[in-house]
């Protein structure tokens, strides 16, 4: 097998064991996490092993069928190598950018399709850490897409919702043919 044949091999798996488009899951709005227990710290770790895995960008807790209220990310802009996955746990912006930005997105949950969402420029978002500390996260350009996309899953909203009608529509019909 080559490299990239086993890289796609380890991504189809992994993305095999994340609850998909169609799934009432992910139409659920989360609930606040209210215990910063090792059961949190377990779920956080196993779902930023199937986020790599699945080379994501973030992973919320609906994808993994479960309606706790974090997720995992890591953000475009910082060096891999260097840091494993973040979670933020009962996240919230608490500032955005009225400066919007525009670009395709995918997602973990959604297979093959990719919209065109507007979303803000620039958020900063507040939650805890896995310990209950609270963090405190600016981010720009595609680090804010990661943070709004995740926060999205954890109220029920997937990318689709926020595209066109036009383009949703298409999605939604090649979702359909690709499912049925
Ligand atoms: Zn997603």
């Amino acid at each position: 097998m080559s490299d990239e044949n086993r890289r796609r091999a380890r991504v189809d798996a992994a993305r095999a064991r994340l609850t998909q488009w169609g799934d009432p899951v992910l139409r659920t709005r989360t609930v606040e996490v209210t215990a910063f227990d090792d059961e949190l710290r377990a779920l956080a770790t196993s779902m930023g092993e199937l986020m790599d895995a699945a080379d994501g960008a973030g992973l919320a807790a609906p994808q993994v069928g479960s309606v706790q209220r974090l997720f995992v990310f890591r953000l475009p802009s910082e060096d891999p190598a260097a840091t494993g996955p973040r979670a933020i746990v009962n996240p919230r912006i608490t500032a955005a950018s009225s400066e919007r930005q525009r670009g395709p997105e995918g997602c973990l949950s959604i297979p093959v399709v990719t919209v065109e969402v507007e979303r803000a420029l620039a958020v900063t978002m507040e939650g805890r850490a896995l310990d209950g500390s609270p963090v405190t996260i600016e981010a720009a350009g595609p680090d804010a897409v990661v943070l709004q996309h995740e926060l999205d899953h954890l109220d029920g909203i997937l990318m689709l919702d926020r595209a066109d009608r036009d383009e949703r529509r298409r999605a939604v019909r090649l979702l359909r043919e690709l499912t049925a």
